[in-house]
């Protein structure tokens, strides 16, 4: 069954060639219990690694029942190397944080045989060990831990049992119960080929072979061990599984595995797991809180567009400004009352206009007090700004004519002068003089630092003549006609103003301005924008701060699990199935970070709306971004590590300390 031909397995230490196997050569038969023996490093379990496909040879040839085992590809040799041969070690190598049936199911896993667990249990069961089987391998002694490692060798059901010093870390009764098992499973009808140092051992085997310097010295039958076989040993179907092999590698391990696997692995390390997937949540709570916070900024900014109407026209005295310097204050245009009637007669684009005045001032009703804005109109102010009194009323002609001492208030000074009792009636006083409330303006967005609810309007001539003595007006709000022709509205306002003043034409463009809706926008549009670009590359940096944390912690992970890799290679994982576990790893925490972060931020962007009265709205795009995002870093990030991991030769990983 078992023929190799001059195999040569050399290792380079420095400088130093050490020749593992020298041209050695064996046949074993199907059905055969087989002891090696020899002195340390004489090249056992060099030769028992080759046997069990975790290691290819130099150069020789080996085949199993006629095929030769070494041109396979990694692939089909985890394919042959799960199927076919049952390997136990001297170390046991059983995975710590998994219970004796989980680590006796794991080649279940990469034989794509569903959960079997059946399977696992009986074989468990068999070496006796159905009452501990949910205990995890710190919780055993050495000999149950090498019995459950039977069992995980078994449960594929391998015609081959390859045992690399079994007993070399037991004590004398476990060392026995260990070989009876082996016994038992060659009179089962099992091929068994054990190293051991220990003659009693040897004496139990059919065939004893010697080894010194990586050949073989003697090859002798053992009279004294139980009869030659019983004939009817269990197949080797090499070709079946090779054939196979070609036909699908896809349906072998199930998606629904991978991701437990992983999982497992995730919660095995809670702590450095959160760790981990600490930064892509930070990164995307504040993202998601970001983008919220600027969208409900934009929506109020627009809502308090829409109010302000798209047709609006502000003519302001003086210089623009620039950088907050205004230039050449003494040029400055007075604007005149006579001017709003100038406007007005500008019938052919203008529909309507007031004149306005404003200043800070002290507002008292009772004892309260508070300092807020007071801005003089006239009466076309109510339909020019959308300002129809939600109670009470509006100012008349009639009233502004007679400088009436009456006043609308804004929202916010309606709260802290009144709370919630009624102000329609009472009497509050601007800068110590009487003024009647007439009526409460409609609440209005904020935009920005300045609450446009902050605010009392009174009749223009009260407010010029009466409380803030100004001769002259702050602006002129003008409506005009058609939104479409703002800009000849605009230039025929200009003109006007030339003409109506006297200006030169050099002078103008510093001595008045106006501003219309679509500066306006477009100002505040440039502003979003900036924003927004801000806001990505913040969230670009975080994310991809969070993505190399999780690469960090991936790369650790794969180092300190090289035994654990090394481990399922040698049960039959290939190189891929390493690799998708690893990224699904990477993936599931960067999406757990993710998902965890959505809920962040919107739970922060709810206390921020609610505590410091800003609109925040979170919107289902910018969640779904961050969950692809995060997705994506995990695949990034995960591919590296989980590369490193898979490309991992499985002696190698095992041996590693
Ligand atoms: P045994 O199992 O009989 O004690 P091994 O087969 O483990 O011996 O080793 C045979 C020889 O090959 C020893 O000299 C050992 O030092 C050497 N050797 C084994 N594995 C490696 C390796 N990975 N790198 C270098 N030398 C190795
Ligand atoms: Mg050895």
């Amino acid at each position: 069954m078992i023929e190799i031909r001059n195999l040569n397995k050399t290792y380079q230490m420095g400088s130093v060639k050490v020749e593992a196997l020298r041209k050695t050569s064996l046949k074993i038969a199907a059905g055969e219990f087989v002891a090696i023996m020899g002195a340390s490093g004489s090249g056992k379990s060099t030769l028992m690694h080759v046997l069990g496909l975790l290691d290819r040879p130099d150069s020789g040839e080996f085949l199993l029942e006629g095929e030769d085992m070494t041109k396979l590809s990694d692939k089909e040799l985890a394919l042959v190397r799960n199927q076919l041969v049952g390997f136990v070690f001297q170390q046991f190598h059983l995975l710590p944080r998994m219970t004796a049936l989980e680590n006796a199911q794991l080649p279940l896993i990469y034989a794509g045989r569903k959960h079997l667990k059946d399977r696992a249990i009986k074989e468990i069961t068999e070496v006796g060990l159905k009452d501990r089987m949910l205990h995890k391998p710190n919780e055993m002694s050495g000999g149950q831990q090498q019995r459950v490692a039977i069992a995980r060798s078994l449960v594929n059901d391998p015609p081959i049992i390859l045992a690399d010093e079994p007993t070399g870390n037991l004590d004398t009764k476990s060392k026995e119960e260990i070989v009876a098992i082996l016994k038992k499973l060659n009179q089962k009808g099992k091929t068994i080929i054990i190293v051991t140092h220990e003659p009693e051992i040897a004496a139990h085997c059919r065939r004893i072979i010697y080894m010194r310097d990586g050949q073989i010295i003697s090859d002798q039958a053992n009279a004294q061990a139980l009869g030659p076989g019983q004939g009817s040993f269990q197949e080797t179907p090499v070709k079946d599984i090779l054939s196979n092999a070609k036909k699908s590698f896809s349906a072998r391990m199930e998606l629904f595995d991978y991701f437990r696997q992983a999982l497992f692995a995730m919660m095995s390390h809670k702590m450095r797991s959160f760790l981990s997937i600490l930064g892509v949540l930070i990164g995307v709570a504040a993202v998601v809180a970001m983008l919220a916070i600027g969208q409900g900024a934009k929506e109020s900014i627009e809502k308090q567009l829409s109010s302000l109407g798209s047709n609006l026209l502000i003519v302001r005295s003086g210089a623009p400004m620039s950088g907050g310097v205004a230039l050449e204050a003494g040029a400055a245009t007075r604007l005149r009352t006579k001017d709003v009637s100038a406007i007005k007669d500008l019938k052919e684009y203008v529909y309507s206009a007031s004149p306005s005045v404003s200043s800070r001032a002290q507002a008292v009703f009772g004892n309260k007090n508070w300092n807020t804005r007071v801005e003089g109109v006239d009466v076309e102010y109510e339909r020019i700004r959308a300002s129809t009194p939600t109670s009470g009323r509006f100012f008349t002609a009639q009233e502004v004519k007679q400088r009436d001492k009456v006043a609308l208030l804004g929202t916010t000074v309606l709260k802290e002068l009144f709370g919630d009792t009624d102000p329609l009636g009472q009497t509050i006083k601007i800068n110590a003089i009487n003024f009647k409330v007439i009526g409460v303006l409609p609440a209005k967005g904020s935009m920005g630092p300045s609450d446009q609810n902050d605010i009392i309007i009174i009749p223009i001539t009260t407010a010029m003549y009466r409380v803030l003595g100004k001769q002259y007006l702050d602006s002129i709000y003008v409506e005009a006609k058609d939104a479409d022709l703002i800009d000849e509205t605009q230039r025929a306002i200009v003109r006007l103003m030339i003409k109506e003043h006297r200006l030169r034409t050099d002078e103008q463009k510093d001595s008045f301005q106006i501003r219309n809706m679509a500066d306006i926008k477009n100002t505040l549009t440039a502003t979003t924008k900036t924003m927004s670009l801000l806001l990505g590359a913040i969230a670009a940096i975080s994310l991809l701060v969070g993505g190399i944390g999780i690469m960090n912690i991936m790369l650790v992970s794969v180092t300190e699990r090289t035994r654990e890799i090394g481990l399922r290679k040698a049960i039959g994982a290939n190189n891929t199935d390493i690799m998708i576990q690893f990224l699904i790893e990477a993936v599931l925490m960067s999406l757990l970070g993710g998902i965890s972060g959505v809920a962040l931020g919107v739970g922060a962007s709810i206390l921020i709306t609610s505590i410091a009265g800003w609109a925040a709205k979170v919107s289902v795009f910018s969640i779904a971004l961050s969950v692809v995002f995060s997705l994506f870093i995990g695949v990034v990030f995960g591919l590296w590590p989980a590369r490193q991991a898979s490309k991992l030769d499985p002696i190698t990983a095992l041996r590693y300390e």
